[in-house]
């Protein structure tokens, strides 16, 4: 028996898009991913209200925020979800070029993506932000994808353990109670995108740290149902190993999502 049957956790795998794609494209995406055959095709959702038709792994597509209606209506007949790359703090007001919770729950996203490492970098989103950030998600009813992750250099100086706890502390204050309604994305900011994949050991030692400290925090219930994802440099290729670590429950993929086979050739290797 795997570590899934025995915690029951339900796979979730995430496509971050980043800054990518056009209408044109995420149209051409989401036609491919709820093609005949895919587990995401919309016959493949029950219309009886049983949930014996639910594929075995869950999903959500994060694109950039004007592909989202092209991406609602893409995906409106299918089980996958989708979500906002960010969101403010605030529910409304005079905050130019932001998007608030109630915009993304109004286009029906599901999620939001919180703590992301270019987000942190880019636009010196620091711990007390990514928290407000969460509070919104919350108060709009969006589950939260929170991400941390060490960088290069922090890992050098063996502060790995003490970077993961004091994000994932300053996040636990905000995060829903029910683990049905967050994830964690752990995200070395060396992987990402640079084609250097955390070892499965390297990700799994995080992992297991994580799912400790929430524990710690929050219980052992929640701990044992809280999807815990891995990014950085997923690929089609490098996934089935990452899986079949035990406290490894799906990925948040960035440049191998922006292709529907390559994302739903990942899906394949978690179900
Ligand atoms: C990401 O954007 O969250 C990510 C992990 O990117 P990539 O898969 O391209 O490394």
């Amino acid at each position: 028996m795997s570590h899934h049957e025995q915690d029951r956790r339900t796979p979730l795998v995430a496509a971050n898009w980043k800054m990518n794609h056009l209408t044109a494209d995420a149209r051409e995406f989401c036609a491919t991913f709820t093609a005949p055959g895919s587990p995401y095709a919309p016959e493949s959702k029950a219309g009886d209200g049983r949930d014996d038709a639910a594929p075995p792994v869950e999903t959500v597509i994060f694109p950039s925020h004007p592909l989202l209606p092209a991406v609602a209506a893409g995906l409106a007949d299918s089980r996958a979800a989708w979500g906002g790359q960010d969101l403010h703090p605030e529910d409304s007001g005079a905050h130019t070029g932001d998007v608030s919770g109630a915009q993304l729950a109004d286009v029906g996203c599901a999620w939001a993506l919180a703590g992301h490492s270019e987000r942190r970098h880019d636009h010196g989103e620091d711990d007390a932000r990514v928290a407000a950030k969460i509070a919104a998600a919350v108060r709009h009813g969006l589950k939260v994808m929170f991400c941390l992750g060490e960088t290069g250099d922090e890992r050098q100086a063996e502060r790995t353990l003490e970077v993961l706890d004091r994000q994932l502390d300053a996040a636990l204050a905000e995060l829903p109670a029910d683990p049905a309604d967050f994830a964690v994305a752990y995200e070395p900011v060396w992987a990402i995108g640079t084609g250097m994949t955390a070892t499965p050991e390297t990700a799994q030692e995080a992992h297991a740290h994580l799912r400790s400290r929430i524990a710690a925090e929050r219980g052992d219930e929640v701990a044992r149902a809280v999807r815990i994802l891995y990014g950085g440099s997923v690929k089609p290729g490098n996934a089935g190993d990452l899986i079949l670590q035990g406290d490894l429950d799906g990925f948040l993929v960035g440049g191998a999502s922006l292709d529907a086979d390559s994302f739903l050739a990942i899906i394949g290797a978690c179900a």
